[in-house]
């Protein structure tokens, strides 16, 4: 990790605070380019935005997605206040960033927030192959 990374680091680590300051989580988390260059940041907004997917990080994944060509995306950098959770990690992925830089680790938080208790969703499935597959043969 250079001086440059702990500077944009220290940068999402402001943006969690102003979260935090602004009634929501306290995550934060912005976009630079291959040369350092913010190019977009965010807050957590879960609170303000009844929303419970308005995470910084999968915000930045969607902007990516949608406003940069596939190879200047590989080339940004996320520097984000925690380490993504799995629905931000999937989102970072498929928005094909190419580096994710962060601050707190998941056990590291869990040290400084009650744990969370998630029950997840039964999985039923697979299931009705013959007909599920129609709308996809052919697609790709
Ligand atoms: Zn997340």
């Amino acid at each position: 990790m250079t001086n440059e990374d702990e500077l944009l680091l220290r940068r999402a680590i402001g943006l969690a605070g102003s979260a935090r300051e602004g009634g929501n989580p306290p995550f934060g988390s912005l976009l630079a380019d291959a040369e350092g260059k913010v190019l977009v940041e965010e807050r957590n907004t879960v609170l303000t935005d009844g929303d419970i997917t308005a995470h910084p990080e999968l915000k930045l994944a969607r902007w990516a997605a949608r406003e940069l060509d596939p190879e200047t995306a590989a080339a940004t950098t996320m520097y984000t206040s925690c380490q993504p959770c799995g629905m931000c990690a999937g989102a970072i992925e498929r928005a094909h960033l190419g580096r994710v830089v962060f601050a707190l680790s998941t056990e590291q938080l869990t040290t400084l927030k009650p744990p969370v208790t998630v029950t997840g969703a039964r999985l039923d499935g697979p299931a009705l192959f013959e007909e599920a597959r129609v709308p996809v043969e052919g697609y790709y």
